[in-house]
């Protein structure tokens, strides 16, 4: 069994992405070609027609070109959630601001958003909530608090492109979003790369040159950039895939159902919220018995994974913050509990009914 299974899903498509990459090969267009334009147009009309979708080299440069975009100054505090993959908060950190770390709902692992206004000082200037396991943070409540203080959001929506939130897309929520195509995530490519998304063409003037090393026109550079350009070669992979998303999206849903199905009575089960549409990017479960589950799983070769066993506040790396001696209940419990299971549009019921056979045995 695959945690995450790409191979099945290549021998779907693989006429298609090859000939894709057949002709990318043929015209050498591998930088800024015309797969990169066309497959931006195709997302902005994904989500909503209104957004701009710029590709870019992964997600964690989409988030480090936005704080780039957005002006952020080594001082400045950015408010993140404490529960979530390190380049949320790295990115920050990078730029000499201070990632102020927020605790989370402990039954969606999402920001918790009453807890977002303790974090606010003079020296707060944005908010990046976490779409996380593919369901989208509460935007709107997240966005009065936002209002309130003067401050810019982005979504990482690194885990949730193709997600809804009250009928419109995730990426399409806040002032700016970011997303991953890392091959795991819900659309993955087959390397590294993400996109930039706003509406306020003010911003994606600056993205577009920040990614392309702050130039205006060739060799003319007004700001420090850097390369953060998506390849051609990975535009012409997704173009492919984004054809079959919304079908796949609705198999990760029947996939998740079914787990539900087999495994609330046993363990706790993704909450997802009532105006939320996931796109599971995850399926991850909760047990106090955590680690003897995922012994018992792997012992029959079922793969799973930790997501994620360290609350960012104790990640070495952010030691030298002062929230290292800091409490955060939730992160800290949540981190001790959950574990992923095999997550792809592709899983079969029999296995689930394995996982959950194994699963029983135990609790
Ligand atoms: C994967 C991920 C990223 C980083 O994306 P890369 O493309 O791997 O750089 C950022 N934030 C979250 C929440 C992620 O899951």
């Amino acid at each position: 069994m695959e945690f995450c299974d790409l191979k099945y899903q290549y021998s779907l498509y693989k006429d298609e992405i090859l000939k894709r990459i057949d002709e990318v090969l043929n015209k050498t267009s591998f930088i800024n070609g015309h797969e990169v334009k066309l497959l931006e147009q195709k997302i902005s009309v994904f989500l909503d027609n209104d957004t701009e979708a710029i590709g870019c080299s992964s997600g964690t440069d989409a988030l480090l070109v936005a704080l780039m975009a957005l002006g952020v100054k080594p001082g400045d505090e950015v408010i993140v959630p404490n529960y979530t993959f390190i380049a949320t908060a790295e990115v920050v950190s990078l730029l000499n601001a201070v990632p102020v770390f927020c605790d989370v709902d402990p039954s969606t692992f999402l920001i918790n958003v009453d807890m977002i206004e303790n974090c606010i000082t003079k020296k707060t200037v944005g908010i990046i909530p976490v779409s996380l396991f593919g369901q989208c943070a509460d935007f709107d409540e997240i966005g009065k608090i936002a209002d309130k203080y003067d401050l810019w959001i982005i979504e990482d929506g690194a885990q949730s492109f193709g997600a809804s939130y009250k009928g419109r897309k995730s990426c399409a929520l806040s002032s700016v979003a970011t997303t991953s195509f890392f091959p795991a995530k819900p659309l993955g490519c087959y390397g590294d790369g993400g996109a930039i998304f706003s509406k306020d063409s003010m911003i994606t003037g600056r993205i577009r040159s920040i990614i392309n090393h702050g130039q205006s026109k060739r060799y003319i550079h007004t700001s420090i950039g850097i390369n953060g350009r998506l390849d051609t070669l990975q535009a012409a992979v997704l173009l492919v895939k984004l054809d079959h998303f919304t079908y796949e999206i609705e198999l990760r849903k029947k996939v998740a159902e079914l787990y539900t199905k087999y495994l609330n009575s046993l363990v706790s089960t993704p909450t997802i919220l009532p105006y939320n549409s996931s796109v599971w990017a995850q399926y991850t479960i909760k047990h106090i018995l955590r680690d003897e589950i995922q012994a018992s799983l792997n012992e029959v070769g079922i793969p799973t994974s930790i997501h994620y066993p360290i609350p960012l506040n104790s990640q070495e790396a952010f030691y030298y913050l002062p929230s290292k001696d800091l409490s955060f209940p939730a992160s800290e419990k949540v981190s001790k509990e959950v574990l992923s299971l095999p997550m792809h549009p592709f899983v079969e019921e029999k296995n689930i009914e394995k996982i959950a056979c194994v699963i029983r045995g135990i609790v």
